[in-house]
């Protein structure tokens, strides 16, 4: 039986918040409270939920870009949670991250040949003969000429930008990207176009990836299981295809009914949930989902529920649930 590639336990990162003349810390912004998972070698988790859920706060802590306030994250089974920036070096290799807008994360006075050099210069890795040949290669994988490696970010469509992303993320042989909205800010002719290289290269490669989108529709084709968060915490997961046909939790059925049909003719019932989510500073007490739950009942305002397993594999916190 294999064993995860990454399994994150309790994990809480809480930004504290400074107010008054004297700028004590008075306040927590719990953006990340109490989260569990694993990822499987080659496996795709979708981790669904609105903006401010804290699905990339998630993310940047696995990738280890802020260091949590409590819990642990282990790769391969080695705790990585606690190691300072000289322990990470080996992990960084191998846990990669590709960003939302491709533009913002390419610096604009490189061209892409030092752009997808600059990984192996980092680690220590090759001469330049071999660096230039290895950056021609990443290019074509990601289906872009080699003679690109003169030119800059700029002189790129967002989804040529994306691939470039995305080849820097292969460019040392990772086992596992955080993919933190990568198509969200993509025309949806390329969206399907970049899923699909996605797709293409964790069959090649084996990768393994942690798939962050906020629209149930984009990490339908992509994951395997799902994992749905809500304010901090993940309130359903289960397997992809076991998450579209039997959603037990009222938010990821809200989600779902967003998804849009491609049958003008067929009649959906759609599950508003009106506001924003609310402020994870001053989180609403019990459920924090219930001041906008279409099926709130009294004890979801004072009582938390907790992730229970419901099915094999599939997991939701809902009062309703635990008793029906
Ligand atoms: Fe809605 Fe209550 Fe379930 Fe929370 S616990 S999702 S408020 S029914």
């Amino acid at each position: 039986m294999n064993e995860p590639i990454l399994e994150v336990s309790g994990l809480k990162m809480h930004f504290p918040v400074k107010d008054g003349i004297m700028l004590r810390t008075s306040k927590f912004n719990k953006a990340v409270d109490d989260v569990s998972f694993h990822i499987m070698p080659g496996e795709t988790l979708g981790l669904v939920g609105e903006s401010g859920c804290g699905k990339s706060t998630l993310g940047r802590c696995i990738a280890r870009l802020y260091q949590p306030t409590a819990g642990s994250i282990k790769f391969e089974g080695n705790e990585i949670t606690g190691l300072g920036s000289r322990a990470l070096m080996p992990y960084r290799q191998h846990i990669q991250m590709i960003f939302q807008d491709p533009m913002e994360s390419l610096n604009s006075r490189h061209t892409i040949g030092d752009i997808l050099e600059e990984p192996f210069i980092i680690h220590k890795i090759g001469d330049k003969v071999s660096r230039k040949k290895r950056v021609k290669e990443l290019l074509e994988i990601v289906g872009l000429p080699a003679r690109s490696v003169s030119r800059y970010p700029f002189e790129f469509s967002g989804g040529q930008r994306q691939r470039i992303c995305i080849a820097r993320s292969i460019a040392l042989n990772p086992k596992l990207i955080i993919c933190d909205e990568p198509v969200s800010a993509l025309d949806v002719s390329i969206q399907s176009q970049i899923l699909n290289l996605m797709n293409d290269l964790q069959q090649e490669f084996n990768l393994s990836y942690l798939f962050i989108a906020h629209d149930l529709a984009v990490v339908k084709h992509i994951s395997d299981r799902i994992a749905i968060m809500y304010l901090g915490r993940i309130v359903e997961s289960g397997e992809g295809q076991e998450i579209y046909k039997n959603p037990l939790h009222p938010y990821t059925r809200s989600l779902m009914s967003a998804i849009p049909v491609p049958d003008p003719h067929r009649k959906i019932k759609r599950q508003i949930i009106s506001g924003d989510v609310p402020s994870p500073i001053n989180p609403p007490s019990g459920c924090t989902f219930h001041p906008r739950c279409p099926e709130v009942i009294d004890e979801c305002k004072y009582k938390v529920p907790s992730l229970e397993t419901i099915t094999q594999g599939h997991k939701a916190s809902c009062h309703l649930i635990a008793k029906a």
